[in-house]
């Protein structure tokens, strides 16, 4: 996909400077509330194994530790150096993970786990002994010998080349690393300093020839940060060479994440600045022979994104992107999300509570939501943009037997203002995003948001992460 980073201009930058969800679930998470409980889960899942007894699924887990509180991070982590708190912690992960076995028994269903991610926190600061024990307890539920992907969110100061390849040894099949800049500068101020010598020294042959793949984590709008110094960044990640890359934007929310509170609102970049930053980034990626998967993901034409996108079965979840084995995914430990069938499920942010709910027997839900009909209809057009760039009608038609043209009559004479822009254009069957709206598609699936505000684009500073992984 080609882009046009060079027109984009400070009046266009303006006129789209606003935040809004990064459209990982429709509807966001806003609209979830607490009357979703575990029946719900429940009915939610039986649906979806008896429609396909062996419907393909992804298992997420959230280890809620680290060796450093980086200051940019969204995560919902805390600083430890005690081994006994992780090891007290993975006790109620492994009742958690029967809970979900039991569940799936009294369904009479042998669950089809094909994708592992373990996310946080930093999964990789556990010891080997922790992680082989964690891996232990997830075999009553899951085959993990035969999983297509086991992926494992790293944190760079936490692992040696030699750990890595005994997570390879058991069952870890990919990689993520957060990078998020090599700049010292920018490093100094996010409280993350790590060399690109250190990642290089990870990345041996060894450690390359025995994951099936290396994701690296980037961040643009971090302070200090410049189109020159995030090139220079860029510069040095395409030298190591991962077989994906994700760059995410930065949101200063010092109130709602009191380990920013060090990041001075000062030292941060521009709206526009920060815009061109990106776009820097992605046209040195095209550059550099990597695809432009969507709206932040880029990959090696070999790997299984790139690979899903051509032949069309790239899908969007709370991971990003993902190469389309299942979009269906349950998440374990404190604050992660379930989205199978028409559900989203998400468990509570108090540890106490989620100790408190699996010693009692129960899932540790703290809110979710069931799509309506219309729900997975928006859903349809929002997921396809971002995956694609492009809606086919055609195709929603038949799918759900509409007219999308009466059915969206509103939401499509909307885009004739980003038409105008030249960020969409027109196609026989539908609409695509041109070389320069593909910046600006979030802001074209908001058109599709019933619930978002009235002028169809989220207001400033409402924004909340909603991607369920770490930057680590
Ligand atoms: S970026 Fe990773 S290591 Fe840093 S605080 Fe967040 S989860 Fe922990």
């Amino acid at each position: 996909m080609n882009t046009q980073s060079a027109s984009l201009t400070p009046e266009l930058i303006e006129k789209y400077s606003v935040q809004g969800p990064y459209y990982t679930s429709y509807p966001t998470g806003r609209q979830w509330t607490g009357e979703f409980g575990a029946e719900d889960f429940r009915r939610g899942l039986e649906e979806l194994v008896r429609s396909d007894p062996n419907v393909p699924l992804s298992l997420y887990l959230h280890i809620p530790f680290c060796k450093r509180r980086c200051r940019f991070c969204f995560c919902f982590a805390e600083v430890t150096r005690s081994r006994e708190k992780i090891d007290e912690f993975l006790g109620v992960l492994f009742q958690e993970i029967q809970l979900v076995r039991r569940l799936f028994d009294s369904l009479g269903i042998e669950p089809n786990f094909r994708e592992i991610h373990l996310g946080g926190g930093s999964p990789s600061y556990l010891e080997i002994d922790q992680l082989k024990t964690l891996i232990e307890h997830l075999r009553p539920l899951v085959d993990v010998a035969s999983l297509d992907e086991f992926t494992l969110e790293t944190d760079a100061i936490t692992v040696t080349s030699d750990k890595l390849l005994q997570c390879r040894d058991l069952g870890i099949s990919r990689l993520s690393f957060g990078i998020q800049d090599f700049d010292e500068q920018v490093q100094r101020a996010i409280g993350r300093v790590q060399s690109p010598e250190l990642i290089a020294s990870l990345m041996t042959p060894d450690v390359r020839r025995s994951f099936h793949g290396v994701n690296f984590d980037l961040m643009y709008g971090l302070p200090f940060q410049t189109r020159q110094s995030f090139r220079e960044t860029i510069a040095k990640v395409v030298d190591l060479s991962p077989s994906r890359a994700a760059i995410y934007s930065y949101f200063h929310m010092p109130e709602m994440y009191p380990n920013q509170g060090p990041i001075q609102q000062a030292d941060l970049p521009g709206t526009a600045e920060k815009a061109l930053i990106f776009a820097d980034a992605v046209e040195a990626f095209v550059r550099n022979g990597y695809e432009f998967i969507g709206i932040d993901h880029f990959s090696r034409p070999g790997d299984d994104l790139a690979r899903a996108k051509d032949v069309g079965t790239l899908l969007r979840h709370f991971m990003g992107y993902t190469a389309g084995r299942t979009p269906h995914l349950i998440g374990l430990g404190p604050t992660s999300i379930s989205g199978f069938g028409d559900c989203y499920a998400h468990n509570t942010y108090s540890m106490d509570e989620y100790r408190q709910a699996i010693q009692a027997g129960r899932l540790p839900l703290l809110r979710g939501y069931r799509m309506t009909e219309d729900d997975k209809i928006r859903w349809a057009v929002i997921s396809r943009f971002l995956a694609y760039m492009s809606v086919e009608f055609r195709d929603l038609d038949e799918r759900f037997g509409i007219d999308c043209r009466s059915y969206f009559a509103d939401e499509l004479a909307g885009l004739e203002s980003f038409v105008d822009d030249g960020l969409v254009e027109w196609t026989d069957d539908g609409f695509r995003a041109t070389a320069l709206g593909v910046f600006f598609a979030r802001h074209v699936c908001a058109r599709f948001d019933r619930y978002a505000p009235v002028d169809g684009r989220a207001k400033k500073n409402q924004f909340v992460p909603a991607i369920q992984r770490g930057q680590c």
